[in-house]
């Protein structure tokens, strides 16, 4: 049974657009079954009908004709409850309804089940039967199972429909294809859709068009060469200890590589215009079809075989197209899952916005895009990515909303959008050298959180008191290995000078979690609770005192390092960092030079160390709560899972209460205290952490001006007041709603909403 179901799931995956996959499903469904009857109902979310997309056993006349609401018939009382139905008799039951386009009087028994994502009821899967008895405990697992796999197909090809259709009449694609993400990073940005994930399946290959055709041929031999050799390479080295099975199987490749079929094949489709990558698909696919469909089990079985070839010419290829793809002017990147070094690749000053499947508003991806000035929305999850490549797209980075194709009038409408954003923007920016003073003469200084060192102009230019986070491990993310002491020295120097004589906060490496370096790879099950952060560096003494050494050494002109400790949990880890630096500071003494031993900070992330202010304000000179960390261990909600981002918040009551724990006894023990996590540039955080009377703040600079604005409107004494109403209440979006109206109150609506 559950090699059917992934075969119906895989099958249903491949199929070219939704209706075939429905009607590929309901057949498999009912033939495997033996049951009379399997249809598909699905929601049409315009009439809030249940729509008959698909049936094997039904009337053919009736599909797209029946349609029911929630409240009627048994396929409506199955979505009502959304839970399975399952009836001997259905025509006894007082749900039931008949249609006579159906001819379904023939069938007694029912079976219903829901198809359900994200808690709302996508559709729902029948089979019936003429027999009056009710289905068996085992039909009735198999269909549930497969209805929640469905769930996520229908979905998928629901959006690919989307962006593929063909409006009937104008015989152009759709416009204004509409997805809502997380809004990842600020901004209102049209630009162009460069899809750079290109770690896909074969299925997911999209099609591009190529003006060279000859250069794309070229490309595709050297592929096949390069992949010929690695075999002949595997062949060499693994033939005097494998069984000749397994040999001849490499042999099999091998002459799948010569043989004219394939490679005149996707020569062919080439030359019809389009890449490499998208003929391989091609043909590839045709091939699985055909083998797939064979009545002898081994050659059944080749199936695997030609994807796992496939797969190997993709990665040949997909490496030499990273190095060539085209960046236009107003790039939006698009990819399943984007990396840090993929943002880096952009060339400068091309890049707009980025969107993905993958992550969420506190993933590193978003905060080096805020970095780098780009609008984000990460974690749409049915973001068709293969097909939109080259579309004009709107990308909202407040609201998480964007648009595919839009037509002229949405671009006119968000053309206004984008020129008043950045009216309010530049209107933000000229205040930005005004002291960061609030109404009632609180200063409250405004630190930068940067990394990259083209970063570091915008974040002296956007008024920064000083560096509140150096993420020192972006340089070692763009590296090819361990940048060594010399490296580093000069990468470190040249931010703590360009401060000088304001604080330069380094943090020592991070690394882990979603933050891995290519040459220092970390396999584990739990990465966020696993080997990260300053678990590494001090299983690691070399790796942190090469880095401590370089810091040291790039201060000794300057004076104004510190710094930070990320992911303690323990006090005990905390001093043994602190003994390094120790140790590292002593090794440069020794050799005659001179620099001061820095102020050490410690980053409260874990909530163990809420617990343990006092005994830190005894071993360390500041701490700086690290917020995305914090409320992702606090909530158990992987900050980088979009599928879990609606419980991600940072405004939960907890989070609130945490933070006003650490920054209440920080103050309590003399203990300086700042926020460098992705709350400080939360416009309604930052009435909250005012109240709090927080010490500072450190934030990327784009966010510099809007935060600032908030700071120079708002009286410490008032935030006082809405803390005090915010810690009595119980839930994350009623304490939204009520900051918004204070936000509102203040005229400063616009920071979170542009436009108003
Ligand atoms: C944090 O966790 O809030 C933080 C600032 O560190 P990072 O985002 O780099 O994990
Ligand atoms: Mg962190």
């Amino acid at each position: 049974m559950l090699q059917l179901l992934n075969n119906i799931i895989q099958q249903a995956n491949e199929a070219p657009d939704l209706n075939h996959a429905l009607r590929l499903i309901v057949n498999q469904v009912k033939h495997n079954l033996s049951v009379d009857v399997c249809s598909i109902y699905l929601m049409d979310d315009k009439t809030n009908e249940l729509v008959l997309m698909a049936s094997e056993g039904l009337l053919e006349q009736s599909i797209g004709i029946v349609r029911l609401r929630f409240n009627k018939g048994l396929v409506g009382l199955v979505a009502e409850r959304a839970e399975p139905v399952n009836l001997a008799n259905a025509h006894s039951h007082s749900r039931y309804h008949y249609f006579s386009e159906t001819g379904e009087e023939l069938f007694h028994a029912f079976l219903g089940v829901p198809i359900i994502q994200h808690g709302s009821v996508l559709g729902v899967l029948v089979v019936q039967h003429s027999s009056k008895r009710s289905f068996k405990e085992e039909i009735v697992k198999f269909c549930a199972t497969l209805a929640t796999q469905l769930s996520v197909v229908i979905t998928h090809l629901k959006a690919i429909d989307g962006v593929k259709k063909v409006d009937k009449r104008t015989h152009k694609l759709n416009t204004n294809i509409q997805f809502t993400g997380i809004p990842s990073a600020p901004g209102i940005v049209i630009g162009t859709a460069v899809v750079i994930d290109l770690n896909l399946s074969i299925e997911s290959i999209p099609d591009k068009t190529v003006e060279n055709i000859s250069d794309e041929q070229h490309r595709f031999m050297k592929a096949v060469h390069a992949v010929k050799s690695e075999i002949k390479h595997l062949l060499e080295s693994i033939s005097d200890s494998l069984p000749e099975t397994y040999t001849t199987l490499f042999d099999a490749y091998l002459l799948m590589l010569e043989s004219n079929s394939f490679i005149g094949a996707v020569n062919d489709e080439i030359k019809k215009g389009n890449w490499a990558q998208g003929a391989l698909r091609k043909i590839m696919l045709e091939f699985i079809k055909t083998f797939s469909e064979m009545e002898d089990a081994y050659l059944k079985q080749r199936v695997e075989d030609i994807r796992d070839l496939s797969k190997r010419l993709l990665n040949v290829l997909n490496n030499n197209t990273l190095n060539s793809i085209k960046y236009r002017d107003n790039s939006i990147l698009v990819g399943h899952e984007l990396t840090a070094s993929m943002l880096a690749e952009v060339p400068k000053g091309k890049l707009s916005g980025i969107i993905s499947v993958n992550g969420s508003s506190t993933s590193h991806t978003a905060i080096l895009a805020s970095a780098l000035g780009a609008a984000a929305v990460l974690g749409i999850d049915d973001l068709p990515i293969s097909f939109i490549d080259g579309f004009t797209i709107i990308v909202n980075g407040y609201s998480g909303q964007i648009f595919i194709n839009p037509d002229n009038k949405r671009l006119k409408e968000y053309q206004l959008l984008v020129t008043k954003d950045q009216l309010a923007t530049k209107k933000l920016w000229d205040d930005r050298h005004l002291p960061s003073v609030s109404k009632d003469n609180v200063h409250i200084p405004i630190y930068a959180n940067t990394g990259i060192i083209s970063d570091i102009k915008p974040a002296i230019s956007s008024g920064a008191d000083g560096i509140g986070l150096y993420r020192t491990e972006f340089s070692f993310l763009e590296s090819e290995f361990f940048p060594g002491e010399k490296e580093q020295e000069n990468i470190y120097k040249h931010v703590i000078e360009s401060f000088k004589p304001h604080p330069v906060t380094m943090r020592t490496l991070d690394v882990g979690g979603d933050k891995t370096l290519p040459y220092f790879p970390i396999e584990e099950d739990n990465p966020f609770l696993g080997w990260r952060g300053i678990r590494i560096t001090l299983d690691q003494p070399e790796i942190f005192l090469v880095q401590a050494r370089a810091m040291l050494r790039a201060n000794i002109d300057s004076h104004n390092l510190k710094i930070l400790i990320p992911m303690a949990t323990s006090l005990h880890e905390i001093d043994n960092a602190i003994a390094l630096i120790h140790q590292a500071h002593q090794e440069i003494v020794q050799e005659g030079l001179e620099t001061p031993f820095p102020q050490i900070g410690a980053m409260i992330e874990v909530p163990s160390l809420i617990y343990q202010i006092a005994a830190l304000s005894k071993r360390v000179d500041f701490i700086s709560i690290g917020s995305n960390d914090l409320t992702q261990y606090l909530l158990a909600v992987d900050r980088n899972n979009a599928r879990v981002a609606e419980l991600y918040d940072s405004l939960h009551p907890s989070v609130i209460a945490a933070i006003y724990q650490v920054v209440s006894s920080a103050k309590k023990n003399q203990l300086p205290v700042t926020i460098c996590g992705e709350m400080a540039s939360d416009p309604l955080a930052t009435i909250l952490l005012m109240g709090m009377k927080i010490d500072s703040l450190s934030m990327n600079s784009s966010s510099m001006p809007r935060i600032k604005s908030v700071i120079r409107t708002m009286k410490c004494n008032d935030c006082e007041k809405v803390l005090s109403d915010v810690l009595q209440m119980e839930e994350a979006i009623t304490i939204k709603e009520y900051l918004i109206s204070v936000i509102k109150d203040k005229g400063l609506f616009g920071l979170i909403n542009p436009g108003n």
